[in-house]
């Protein structure tokens, strides 16, 4: 099997964003707003398990025992201040590759691999993010302000197949969590699975390689080695 193009989630999995982008992000944006709810690294960890950071707010103030309404008015308020801080982290530089992100996009840039993103996070700290980080070497990015449902809803792979007009077996997925690997299966995608320290309980057996990191070798091999050479450009 020959995939021609590679796409990427991005928290995660090109960046460890959760734990040092997005909770920091979350705290600043409670303490913004004159709240004293703060979330510790094994309570955010607790939290991702509910996709979005909209939702996980909501669910947060209701586990605070709030009512619905103010919890859906509060992490409407808070995830706009949010996603405004996170996108100065961002543009700040604040946000580094994971190990081995930058030479594995080398290498399949090299190899003459298109390279594209499916993430829900929001457009307006994935551009920054992307553009600060990695400069302008993505085809087809496909952000949460694109679609309506997040992963593991298959939405946002198959909006990056209907950009790109590739079918689903010239595409191989890289992601870090069961919620990812379960959109791009549902996608109808092949996917590698790329763990980190917050994703290491997560079941990411429909993958068909579950590497340590993008650091891999076995992760940077199996990549190489099902991806189509063609001139490069
Ligand atoms: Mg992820």
């Amino acid at each position: 099997m020959t995939f021609r193009a590679v796409v990427f989630d991005v928290d995660g999995t090109l960046v460890d964003s959760e734990r040092d982008g997005h909770r920091v992000a979350f705290n600043e944006a409670f303490a913004e707003a004159g709240l004293p709810d703060r979330w510790d690294v094994p309570t955010y960890v607790r939290l991702l398990e509910v996709s979005g950071g909209r939702q996980r707010l909501a669910a947060w103030f209701r586990e605070q025992g709030r009512g619905e309404d103010e919890c859906e008015a509060l992490a409407e308020r808070l995830h706009e201040a949010k996603t405004r801080i996170m996108r100065s982290l961002a543009l700040l530089g604040r946000i580094p590759p994971r190990p081995g992100v930058l030479a594995l996009l080398r290498d399949l840039t090299r190899h003459g691999v298109s390279l594209h993103i499916a993430t829900t996070g929001s457009r307006a700290w994935v551009e920054p993010l992307l553009r600060t980080s990695f400069g302008p070497i993505w085809d087809v990015v496909v952000t949460g302000t694109e679609v309506t449902d997040l992963k593991p809803s298959p939405q946002v792979y198959l909006e990056v197949l209907r950009r790109t007009s590739l079918d689903q077996a010239d595409l191989v997925a890289v992601e870090d969590s069961a919620q990812g690997v379960a959109a791009a299966v549902a996608a109808g995608l092949a996917c590698v699975a790329v763990r980190n320290q917050d994703t290491r309980h997560h079941d990411l057996s429909a993958a068909r390689l579950v590497g340590a990191g993008p650091d891999d070798p076995a992760v940077v091999d199996w990549l190489l080695a099902h991806t189509a050479t063609r001139a490069p450009r």
